[in-house]
């Protein structure tokens, strides 16, 4: 339980580029926390392409042994990944995915209303299962006398599909507006998509749930007009739900809704563990200039936290972030500003 613990084990993966530098700021907002939260003990753990290059292996194995047996979350920050395939090599992420069984991929999109106090444009939750559908990768190529035919295997569980299901109706029960949105295109993919909406819809008749999630609204959407609609009227979604796939590309297109991508935040979370990781990727162009946003990492440490239960602790970096954003005068260039990734952390601390 959250209450009883003494102490929070938090695993620290900066991995590659400016996952360096935002990770440390991520760090050091959670220490001004005080005793809002246990008392955070960070351990840092390898991963990456440069641990890759020097190791011949992206994910140690000593990694995944102190985040399962010795901390009780993590923060991930971003990899390079090669321009071409290079053997041996397969991306961290994914294998700490499937590792820690981290089965939903969470990612709110916030737009900061301009005003304390006032609604924001676009306030959403894309809520992707992360196991299976096309990304199975089970990809074959057959050669006919017509030329070439490839095909993949898309995998729908229902095991997968009530887990996520019972995710997202948390997730929609523990907001105001309580509103779930299923993401299918059961019109074409009757078989697939027609058990994960099945599937999902029937979470509230599960046994044990006792009525627990009447309060939810549930309403389904084809994948492409919810694409429309995100666009065109953003403020309909509440909480979504998606398979892996469609769950990517929303999340995606949700997070291009409100600026820049050093905004975003995400957790990979399962029944046992959750790992927060800014959306954002290792940035090349900008590594080592001083001038990443923090802010999407701070986020997704204050999502880690809100996971746990650690809700004052959580809505402490949210609101501080908000603050910095809303007042404008210490922004990175990414939004417009002329503030380095120091400058900003320490407005965000100012303001904790
Ligand atoms: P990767 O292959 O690691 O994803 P990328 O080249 O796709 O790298 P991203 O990290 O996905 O780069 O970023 C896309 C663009 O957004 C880049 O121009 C990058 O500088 C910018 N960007 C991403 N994250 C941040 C951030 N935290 N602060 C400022 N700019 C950012
Ligand atoms: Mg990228």
């Amino acid at each position: 339980s959250t209450t009883a613990r003494k102490s929070l084990k938090i695993g620290l993966i900066p991995a590659d580029g400016i996952g360096r530098e935002v990770i440390p700021a991520a760090k050091s907002a959670i220490e001004a926390l005080g005793s809002d939260i246990p008392k955070p003990e960070f351990i840092d753990l390898l991963a990456g392409w440069e641990t890759f290059t020097k190791t011949g292996n992206a994910l140690p194995h000593e990694t995944v042994d102190v985040l399962r047996n010795e901390c009780d979350c993590a923060l991930f920050g971003s990899v390079s990944s090669p321009s071409k395939k290079v053997v041996g090599y397969s991306s961290p992420i994914v294998a700490l995915r499937k590792e820690l069984d981290l089965y939903a991929n969470i990612r709110p999109v916030l737009s900061v209303a301009s005003e304390a106090g006032q609604k924001a444009a676009v306030d959403l939750v894309v809520v992707r299962e992360n196991t299976e559908c096309l990304y199975v990768k089970q990809e074959e190529q057959i050669f006919t006398e017509n030329g070439r035919e490839a095909r993949a295997t898309r995998l729908i569980t229902e095991r997968a599909s009530r887990r996520i299901g019972q995710m997202a109706f948390e997730i929609a029960l523990s907001r105001p507006r309580k509103h779930l949105t299923i993401i299918h295109k059961s019109n074409v993919l009757s078989i697939t998509d027609g058990l994960f909406r099945e599937t999902v819809r029937k979470v509230p008749t599960l046994p044990g749930v006792d009525g627990k999630y009447d309060s939810v609204t549930i309403m389904e959407q084809l994948v492409d007009s919810a694409v429309y609609r995100l666009f065109r009227e953003p403020e309909v979604f509440d909480v979504m739900v998606a398979p892996n796939l469609y769950g990517d590309i929303l999340s995606d297109a949700a997070a291009a809704l409100v600026g820049s991508l050093g905004l975003v935040p995400s957790i990979n979370a399962g029944d046992n563990f959750v790992m927060g990781e800014p959306v954002h990727g290792s940035a090349p162009d900008i590594v080592g200039k001083g001038i990443s946003n923090p802010l999407a990492s701070i986020r997704s440490a204050a999502l880690m936290l809100r996971h746990l239960g650690y809700i004052k602790g959580a809505d402490r970096l949210d609101t501080a972030v908000d603050q910095v954003i809303r007042e404008g005068t210490t922004l990175t260039p990414d939004l417009q500003g002329t503030s380095s990734t120091t400058e900003v952390l320490d407005a965000v601390l100012k303001k904790i």
